[in-house]
C-alpha cells in the first residue's frame, strides 16, 4: 500500500504523516514513513543542493530535473522494495508536489512535468491526502518553524495561494486517487478523518 500527503507549507501533513504512520504500526503493519524531496541518501543530498543557497541557484528546468532525478532514486531504493516485501509506504510529499511547485510555479512546465513522471517514475500512490489549509494560517506556522530552509517559504503568500489551488484542482480533476482533507481542525480530528478514508 503507497500513500502519499500533499499540501501547502504548513497545512500540518508530516505531523499527519507521523500519526498515520504510528497508527498502521500499532495494527502490526510494516510501515516506511519517508519524506519528498529526499527519502534516500541520494536524494537527500539532492534536497540540500536545491533547498540550501540562494533562489536563483538553478533555473526551474534545471530544478525540475533535480526533483526528478532524486525520486527516481527515492523509488529505485526505498519505495520500490519497501512495497514489494509488503510493507506500507507512507511519504510526505511526491510527484503532485513536483506537479505544483515546480510545474506551476514556472510558466509552461506543466507538461513537461507529466511527461518526465512518466519516463522516470511511472508509479502513483494508491491514495493521497491533500492536507488543505488557508494559505495565510499555513505560512504562519510554516515561518514559525522553519530553520535554514526559508527559501521557499519565502516565496509568500502569493505563491501559496496559487499551490493551494493548484492542489485543489488536481484533487478535482483526480478523485480517485486525491482524497481532500480540511486541515484547519485539531490533529486528532484531521487524523481520525484520514483513518476512515484509507482504500
Ligand atoms: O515539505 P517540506 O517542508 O519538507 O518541503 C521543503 C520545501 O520545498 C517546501 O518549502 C516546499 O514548498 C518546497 N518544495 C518544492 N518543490 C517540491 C517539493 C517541495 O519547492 N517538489
Amino acid at each position: 500500500l503507497f500513500l502519499s500527503f500533499e499540501g501547502v507549507d504548513g497545512s500540518g501533513k508530516s505531523t499527519q504523516a507521523a500519526l498515520l504512520a504510528e497508527y498502521l504500526r500499532a495494527t502490526g503493519r510494516e510501515v516506511v514513513l519517508t519524506r519528498e524531496p529526499g527519502g534516500s541518501p541520494g536524494a537527500e543530498e539532492i534536497r540540500k543542493l536545491v533547498l540550501e543557497g540562494s533562489a536563483d541557484r538553478w533555473s526551474a528546468e534545471a530544478e525540475l530535473l533535480l526533483f526528478t532525478a532524486a525520486r527516481r532514486d527515492h523509488v529505485e531504493r526505498l519505495i520500490t522494495p519497501a512495497l514489494a516485501r509488503g510493507a506500507v509506504v507512507i511519504t510526505d510529499r511526491f510527484a503532485d508536489s513536483t506537479r505544483m511547485y515546480q510545474g506551476l510555479a514556472a510558466s509552461g512546465l506543466r507538461e513537461t512535468v507529466d511527461r518526465l513522471h512518466e519516463m522516470m517514475i511511472g508509479i502513483e500512490p494508491d491514495r493521497t491526502f491533500l492536507i488543505d489549509m488557508a494559505p495565510d494560517r499555513g505560512l504562519e506556522r510554516a515561518l514559525g518553524r522553519s530553520g535554514g530552509e526559508v527559501r521557499f517559504e519565502s516565496r509568500g503568500l502569493e505563491l501559496q495561494e496559487r499551490m493551494r489551488h493548484g492542489f485543489l484542482d488536481l484533487a478535482a480533476k483526480t478523485p480517485g486517487r486525491i482524497v481532500v482533507i480540511d486541515g484547519d481542525r485539531p490533529a486528532d480530528a484531521v487524523a481520525s478523518d484520514i483513518r476512515s478514508q484509507l482504500p
